[in-house]
Protein backbone atom coordinates (compact mmCIF):
# COMPACT_ATOMS: atom_id res chain seq x y z
CA UNK A 1 0.00 0.00 0.00
CA UNK A 2 1.21 3.50 -0.88
CA UNK A 3 0.17 6.27 1.12
CA UNK A 4 -0.31 9.51 -0.26
CA UNK A 5 0.91 12.27 2.10
CA UNK A 6 -0.31 15.68 2.05
CA UNK A 7 2.69 17.12 1.01
CA UNK A 8 4.00 15.64 -2.35
CA UNK A 9 6.67 17.31 -3.88
CA UNK A 10 10.45 16.96 -3.41
CA UNK A 11 11.95 16.06 -0.50
CA UNK A 12 15.89 17.62 0.51
CA UNK A 13 17.22 15.96 3.60
CA UNK A 14 19.43 17.95 5.22
CA UNK A 15 21.01 15.28 7.76
CA UNK A 16 22.66 12.15 6.26
CA UNK A 17 25.73 9.99 6.36
CA UNK A 18 27.78 8.53 3.71
CA UNK A 19 30.73 6.13 3.88
CA UNK A 20 31.88 3.46 1.69
CA UNK A 21 31.89 4.15 -1.85
CA UNK A 22 29.62 0.70 -2.49
CA UNK A 23 26.88 2.01 -0.40
CA UNK A 24 25.81 5.07 -2.29
CA UNK A 25 24.27 4.08 -4.98
CA UNK A 26 21.59 1.98 -2.59
CA UNK A 27 21.35 4.92 -0.40
CA UNK A 28 20.56 7.21 -3.70
CA UNK A 29 18.12 4.93 -4.67
CA UNK A 30 15.82 4.28 -1.20
CA UNK A 31 16.11 7.95 -1.34
CA UNK A 32 14.36 8.19 -4.57
CA UNK A 33 11.33 5.77 -3.63
CA UNK A 34 10.76 7.95 -0.71
CA UNK A 35 10.65 11.29 -2.88
CA UNK A 36 13.90 12.58 -1.50
CA UNK A 37 16.15 13.99 -4.61
CA UNK A 38 18.50 16.18 -2.46
CA UNK A 39 21.20 15.28 0.27
CA UNK A 40 23.39 16.88 3.04
CA UNK A 41 25.87 14.13 2.78
CA UNK A 42 28.35 13.96 5.93
CA UNK A 43 31.05 12.68 4.79
CA UNK A 44 33.05 9.89 6.89
CA UNK A 45 35.08 8.26 3.89
CA UNK A 46 37.32 9.56 0.95
CA UNK A 47 36.59 6.77 -1.20
CA UNK A 48 32.68 7.63 -0.53
CA UNK A 49 33.18 11.07 -0.75
CA UNK A 50 34.73 10.54 -4.50
CA UNK A 51 32.15 7.99 -5.72
CA UNK A 52 28.83 10.49 -4.47
CA UNK A 53 30.51 12.89 -6.88
CA UNK A 54 30.99 11.22 -9.46
CA UNK A 55 27.96 9.38 -9.43
CA UNK A 56 25.77 12.01 -8.16
CA UNK A 57 26.52 15.14 -9.03
CA UNK A 58 23.33 17.24 -8.53
CA UNK A 59 22.39 15.18 -5.13
CA UNK A 60 24.61 15.75 -2.43
CA UNK A 61 25.76 19.03 -0.70
CA UNK A 62 28.54 17.50 1.15
CA UNK A 63 29.73 18.61 4.77
CA UNK A 64 33.51 17.76 5.84
CA UNK A 65 33.80 16.61 9.30
CA UNK A 66 36.40 18.46 11.12
CA UNK A 67 39.29 16.83 13.05
CA UNK A 68 37.70 16.53 16.39
CA UNK A 69 41.17 15.00 17.77
CA UNK A 70 42.62 18.37 16.87
CA UNK A 71 39.33 20.06 18.43
CA UNK A 72 39.86 18.06 21.56
CA UNK A 73 43.09 19.15 22.35
CA UNK A 74 42.19 22.85 21.37
CA UNK A 75 44.81 22.55 18.38
CA UNK A 76 43.22 25.21 16.37
CA UNK A 77 45.31 25.80 13.04
CA UNK A 78 44.71 22.68 11.33
CA UNK A 79 41.12 22.47 12.01
CA UNK A 80 41.53 26.08 10.64
CA UNK A 81 43.27 25.38 7.51
CA UNK A 82 40.57 22.41 7.02
CA UNK A 83 37.94 25.09 6.98
CA UNK A 84 39.42 27.75 4.69
CA UNK A 85 39.79 24.82 2.19
CA UNK A 86 37.02 22.79 2.60
CA UNK A 87 35.16 24.54 -0.60
CA UNK A 88 37.48 24.25 -3.25
CA UNK A 89 37.99 20.23 -2.10
CA UNK A 90 34.24 20.15 -3.22
CA UNK A 91 32.26 20.44 0.25
CA UNK A 92 29.89 23.15 1.38
CA UNK A 93 29.41 23.11 5.24
CA UNK A 94 31.15 21.78 8.02
CA UNK A 95 30.70 19.12 10.76
CA UNK A 96 31.63 18.23 14.28
CA UNK A 97 29.74 16.36 17.03
CA UNK A 98 29.80 16.47 20.73
CA UNK A 99 27.62 14.00 21.88
CA UNK A 100 28.45 13.21 25.17
CA UNK A 101 29.83 9.98 24.02
CA UNK A 102 32.94 11.43 22.03
CA UNK A 103 34.86 11.20 25.23
CA UNK A 104 34.42 7.23 24.71
CA UNK A 105 36.09 7.34 21.30
CA UNK A 106 38.78 10.08 21.64
CA UNK A 107 41.44 9.98 24.29
CA UNK A 108 42.56 13.48 24.09
CA UNK A 109 39.48 14.66 25.46
CA UNK A 110 39.30 15.32 28.80
CA UNK A 111 36.57 16.10 31.71
CA UNK A 112 37.17 19.78 31.24
CA UNK A 113 36.78 20.24 27.75
CA UNK A 114 34.16 23.06 26.67
CA UNK A 115 32.97 23.95 23.28
CA UNK A 116 32.98 27.14 24.97
CA UNK A 117 36.23 27.52 25.80
CA UNK A 118 37.86 31.14 24.38
CA UNK A 119 40.76 28.92 22.59
CA UNK A 120 38.09 27.54 19.83
CA UNK A 121 37.15 30.76 19.03
CA UNK A 122 39.25 31.17 16.19
CA UNK A 123 37.91 28.04 14.60
CA UNK A 124 34.56 29.51 14.52
CA UNK A 125 35.77 33.10 13.39
CA UNK A 126 37.48 30.75 10.39
CA UNK A 127 33.88 29.53 9.62
CA UNK A 128 32.51 33.21 9.68
CA UNK A 129 35.31 34.55 7.52
CA UNK A 130 35.32 31.14 4.37
CA UNK A 131 31.34 31.81 4.90
CA UNK A 132 30.66 27.82 5.73
CA UNK A 133 28.00 26.96 7.74
CA UNK A 134 28.36 24.04 10.43
CA UNK A 135 26.17 21.49 11.78
CA UNK A 136 27.18 21.18 15.41
CA UNK A 137 25.79 18.78 17.77
CA UNK A 138 25.67 19.10 21.36
CA UNK A 139 23.94 16.88 23.91
CA UNK A 140 21.98 13.84 22.91
CA UNK A 141 17.85 13.26 24.36
CA UNK A 142 17.22 13.86 28.24
CA UNK A 143 16.53 9.91 28.30
CA UNK A 144 20.76 8.87 27.08
CA UNK A 145 21.13 11.13 30.21
CA UNK A 146 19.34 8.87 32.32
CA UNK A 147 20.50 5.96 30.88
CA UNK A 148 24.16 5.76 29.24
CA UNK A 149 25.41 9.12 30.70
CA UNK A 150 24.54 8.73 34.66
CA UNK A 151 28.22 9.04 35.17
CA UNK A 152 27.70 13.00 35.15
CA UNK A 153 31.79 13.92 36.28
CA UNK A 154 32.55 11.78 33.02
CA UNK A 155 29.67 13.07 30.58
CA UNK A 156 28.63 16.30 31.94
CA UNK A 157 25.27 17.33 32.82
CA UNK A 158 22.45 18.07 29.78
CA UNK A 159 22.00 22.15 30.86
CA UNK A 160 25.68 22.52 30.81
CA UNK A 161 26.47 21.13 27.63
CA UNK A 162 23.31 23.51 25.98
CA UNK A 163 25.20 26.81 28.33
CA UNK A 164 28.06 25.84 26.16
CA UNK A 165 26.52 26.26 22.83
CA UNK A 166 24.23 29.33 23.45
CA UNK A 167 27.82 30.86 24.94
CA UNK A 168 29.01 29.91 21.32
CA UNK A 169 26.17 31.73 19.64
CA UNK A 170 25.94 34.42 21.19
CA UNK A 171 29.78 35.25 20.11
CA UNK A 172 29.00 34.26 17.00
CA UNK A 173 26.33 36.16 15.39
CA UNK A 174 27.29 35.77 12.00
CA UNK A 175 27.85 31.72 11.45
CA UNK A 176 25.15 29.77 10.08
CA UNK A 177 24.67 27.27 12.47
CA UNK A 178 22.51 23.94 11.75
CA UNK A 179 21.69 22.37 14.77
CA UNK A 180 20.87 18.74 14.70
CA UNK A 181 18.15 17.04 16.36
CA UNK A 182 16.04 19.90 16.92
CA UNK A 183 18.80 21.69 18.99
CA UNK A 184 18.77 18.26 21.26
CA UNK A 185 15.41 20.08 23.13
CA UNK A 186 12.42 18.61 21.16
CA UNK A 187 11.67 17.60 24.23
CA UNK A 188 8.34 19.51 25.45
CA UNK A 189 9.67 20.54 28.73
CA UNK A 190 12.67 22.33 27.08
CA UNK A 191 10.84 23.85 23.55
CA UNK A 192 10.53 27.26 25.75
CA UNK A 193 14.66 27.21 25.90
CA UNK A 194 14.87 26.48 21.90
CA UNK A 195 12.17 29.54 21.07
CA UNK A 196 14.39 31.37 23.62
CA UNK A 197 17.64 30.59 21.33
CA UNK A 198 15.71 31.03 18.09
CA UNK A 199 14.57 34.66 18.83
CA UNK A 200 17.81 35.38 19.82
CA UNK A 201 19.69 33.82 17.04
CA UNK A 202 18.70 34.47 13.88
CA UNK A 203 21.48 32.74 12.35
CA UNK A 204 20.46 29.31 13.73
CA UNK A 205 18.44 26.41 12.13
CA UNK A 206 17.57 23.39 13.54
CA UNK A 207 17.03 20.05 11.52
CA UNK A 208 14.59 17.56 12.21
CA UNK A 209 17.19 14.20 12.43
CA UNK A 210 16.48 11.58 14.19
CA UNK A 211 12.78 10.50 13.70
CA UNK A 212 12.19 8.64 16.82
CA UNK A 213 13.68 10.98 19.23
CA UNK A 214 11.62 13.56 17.46
CA UNK A 215 8.55 11.22 17.16
CA UNK A 216 8.82 10.55 21.02
CA UNK A 217 9.24 13.61 22.19
CA UNK A 218 6.73 16.24 19.90
CA UNK A 219 3.85 13.72 19.52
CA UNK A 220 3.87 14.13 24.00
CA UNK A 221 2.19 18.12 23.17
CA UNK A 222 0.92 18.39 19.78
CA UNK A 223 -0.17 21.27 20.84
CA UNK A 224 3.22 22.88 21.91
CA UNK A 225 4.88 21.26 19.34
CA UNK A 226 2.56 22.79 15.98
CA UNK A 227 3.03 25.89 17.69
CA UNK A 228 6.28 26.09 17.53
CA UNK A 229 7.00 24.58 14.15
CA UNK A 230 4.48 26.91 13.13
CA UNK A 231 6.39 30.29 14.65
CA UNK A 232 9.90 28.84 13.25
CA UNK A 233 8.51 27.59 9.79
CA UNK A 234 11.21 29.20 8.16
CA UNK A 235 14.01 28.06 9.85
CA UNK A 236 13.58 24.28 10.69
CA UNK A 237 14.93 21.71 7.92
CA UNK A 238 13.64 18.04 7.65
CA UNK A 239 16.37 15.26 7.85
CA UNK A 240 16.60 12.02 9.16
CA UNK A 241 20.19 10.80 10.14
CA UNK A 242 20.03 7.86 7.84
CA UNK A 243 23.39 6.52 7.25
CA UNK A 244 24.66 4.59 4.14
CA UNK A 245 25.55 1.49 6.03
CA UNK A 246 23.28 -1.39 4.74
CA UNK A 247 22.13 -1.67 8.49
CA UNK A 248 20.77 1.90 8.28
CA UNK A 249 19.73 2.04 4.87
CA UNK A 250 17.35 -0.90 4.88
CA UNK A 251 15.41 1.26 7.90
CA UNK A 252 14.93 4.96 5.68
CA UNK A 253 11.32 4.44 4.52
CA UNK A 254 10.73 3.90 8.22
CA UNK A 255 12.49 6.59 9.26
CA UNK A 256 10.77 9.03 6.83
CA UNK A 257 7.24 7.40 7.28
CA UNK A 258 7.64 8.27 10.91
CA UNK A 259 8.03 11.74 10.51
CA UNK A 260 5.58 12.15 7.68
CA UNK A 261 3.32 10.94 10.02
CA UNK A 262 4.25 13.16 12.85
CA UNK A 263 4.11 16.42 10.13
CA UNK A 264 1.51 15.60 7.61
CA UNK A 265 -0.91 13.87 9.31
CA UNK A 266 -3.14 14.19 12.53
CA UNK A 267 -2.56 10.25 13.59
CA UNK A 268 -3.42 9.48 17.38
CA UNK A 269 -1.01 6.95 19.11
CA UNK A 270 0.34 5.32 15.91
CA UNK A 271 2.94 3.31 16.68
CA UNK A 272 6.85 4.00 15.83
CA UNK A 273 7.45 1.69 12.71
CA UNK A 274 10.46 0.05 14.12
CA UNK A 275 12.08 -0.17 17.15
CA UNK A 276 12.83 2.38 19.79
CA UNK A 277 15.37 1.27 22.23
CA UNK A 278 14.92 4.26 24.81
CA UNK A 279 10.95 2.92 25.37
CA UNK A 280 10.98 -0.39 24.37
CA UNK A 281 10.57 -1.72 27.64
CA UNK A 282 8.54 0.95 28.96
CA UNK A 283 5.60 0.41 26.47
CA UNK A 284 6.99 1.51 23.05
CA UNK A 285 6.84 4.85 21.62
CA UNK A 286 3.56 6.55 20.11
CA UNK A 287 2.97 8.93 17.44
CA UNK A 288 0.32 11.87 17.20
CA UNK A 289 0.43 14.36 13.96
CA UNK A 290 0.69 17.67 14.17
CA UNK A 291 -1.05 18.07 11.04
CA UNK A 292 0.55 21.23 9.66
CA UNK A 293 -0.52 23.18 7.29
CA UNK A 294 0.77 22.21 3.17
CA UNK A 295 2.69 25.46 3.31
CA UNK A 296 4.40 24.60 6.70
CA UNK A 297 5.19 21.62 4.89
CA UNK A 298 6.66 22.57 2.04
CA UNK A 299 9.13 24.95 3.59
CA UNK A 300 10.09 21.99 5.50
CA UNK A 301 10.55 19.26 3.36
CA UNK A 302 12.36 21.56 0.61
CA UNK A 303 12.27 25.58 0.87
CA UNK A 304 13.89 25.88 4.08
CA UNK A 305 17.08 23.69 3.46
CA UNK A 306 17.47 24.43 -0.60
CA UNK A 307 17.43 27.82 0.73
CA UNK A 308 19.77 27.90 3.32
CA UNK A 309 22.15 25.37 0.82
CA UNK A 310 21.33 25.89 -2.65
CA UNK A 311 20.84 29.82 -3.18
ZN1 LIG B 1 24.00 12.48 12.32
Amino acid sequence: MTKTWKYTGPIFDAHTHIGNKEDIDALVQIGNSLGISTQIGIVHTKEGFEAARRHHPERFVFAKYLSLENIAQYNVQPVIDEISNLKEEGYSLAKTWFGPRWRDYYESVTGEFRIDDIRLDPVFQALEDADVPIIIHVADPDTYFASHYKDSKKYGVKEDHLIQLENVLERHPRVKFQIPHFGAQPEIHRLSNLSRWMDAFPNIYLDTASSRWMARELSKDVEKARDFMIRYQDRVLFGTDVSSTENSRINYNRRVNAQRILWDTDAKNTPLPFTDPDTKDSGGTFINGLDLPLGVLRKLYWENANRFYRT
